[in-house]
């Protein structure tokens, strides 16, 4: 097989940092510690039910017996361990939050501290691994606070809780037919596929754009009964297709797993909506904002999408606490636009409009 010659992920690093002349390439390691982890977890998905190299068996559930009488492994366990073992030694994190940990995780005195948090969903879309979906994973990489950095203390959950728009990088794998790695350092989105037989992340997809247009929507319709009046407006719209007020034809994706669904996006376009809505008061929507939102939100912005929480920028937001939940929606410029023009529209929210329960397909 002839060897390629596309840029592997350190080439492109390298190209990144000549940007900046004073850049330590803290960063840059930190990058690549976070792909081994891709790494290991694409071959751990990989196996699937035949288990991992060391004879542990692994499904998404966990703890059920399997036919041979192990004990099952649940999956974003170890996909959580894998996160932690290839970034904690190296000397460039002050911290890390996850997903799958209650609390931030303190890199141990054994190791040095360094500037940088750590933030990440070590396996999103888990539910689909037993019907062999795709599944990935998604990071975001902070600066800690100075006093941090300065001092080597504790993290606390406090030194997490900024906005989006402060993210040095972000980036998801996707665990698909390949394994895929897009990233963003705050100058475009990159795709890089993995290249089974050298086991390195090769660019293939050097700019990728959101086109502004779309004609396909993805949302969890059997929560449409709790929707606000903008989403079920703009959701009805699109169902009416070429009769009704957007005189053209849509179609409708949903594959529940948010990684998968950014992923066409950044391929194809189309708009992505998990809004808040009314079916629990207590949950001002799913997705979580820390490691979901903002990393996926930053990478749509970087390549000329927007990602908003149906009212304003996602990224603009301040966090309250590490696992909040926020309405999220993302995907093609116009369409998010127009979602937001929606929500602040005074007749749209006033849920007896009349257009609107006239128009409504999905009346109680
Ligand atoms: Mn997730
Ligand atoms: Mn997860």
């Amino acid at each position: 097989m002839p060897l390629s010659r596309r840029r592997t992920l350190t080439q492109y690093l390298i190209e990144q940092r000549r940007r900046f002349p004073g850049a330590s390439g803290e960063l840059n390691a930190l990058i690549l510690d976070v792909s081994i982890a891709f790494k290991a977890i694409s071959r751990a998905v990989a196996f699937g039910e035949l288990g991992d190299a060391a004879g542990n068996s692994i499904s998404a559930e966990g703890g059920r017996v399997n036919v041979q009488g192990e004990v099952q492994k649940k999956l974003d366990v170890i996909s959580n361990q894998m996160f932690v073992a290839t970034a904690e030694w190296s000397g460039h994190l002050a911290g890390m939050a996850s997903e799958e940990m209650e609390h931030p995780y303190q890199i141990p005195p054994t190791y040095s501290r360094g500037k940088y948090l750590l933030v990440f969903d070590p396996l999103d879309g888990s539910s689909n691994i037993d019907v062999n979906v795709s599944v990935g994973s998604i990071f975001s990489i902070l600066r800690a606070p100075p006093d941090v950095v300065e001092s080597g203390r504790d993290v606390t959950e406090a030194d997490f809780l900024q906005p989006g728009a402060t993210q040095v990088a972000a980036g998801y794998a996707l665990y698909g037919p390949v394994t895929m790695l897009v990233l963003t350092v705050g100058n475009g989105v990159v795709g890089f596929t993995l290249d089974p037989n050298l086991g390195e992340f090769k660019v293939t997809h050097p700019q990728i754009t959101v086109p502004p247009d779309t004609r396909e929507f993805a949302i969890n319709t059997s929560n449409s009964r709790f929707w606000e009046p903008p989403v079920k407006r703009y959701v009805d719209e699109c169902l009416a297709g070429s009769t009704g007020p957007r005189g053209k034809d849509f179609n409708m994706r949903w594959i529940a797993s948010l990684v998968a669904e950014a992923h066409r996006i950044l391929m194809r376009g189309g708009v992505f909506m998990y809004p808040r809505d009314t079916k629990d008061p207590a949950k001002p929507g799913r997705l979580r904002l820390l490691y979901e939102a903002n990393p996926i939100g930053f990478i749509m912005e970087q390549a000329g999408g927007r990602a908003s929480t149906g009212r304003q920028p996602v990224l603009g937001v301040k966090p309250s606490t590490l696992h909040q939940r926020i309405g999220f929606v993302f995907g093609s410029k116009n369409e998010v636009e127009r979602i937001e023009r929606y929500h602040h529209d005074p007749a749209t929210r006033e849920a007896a409009n009349p257009l609107f329960v006239e128009r409504s397909l999905f009346r109680d």
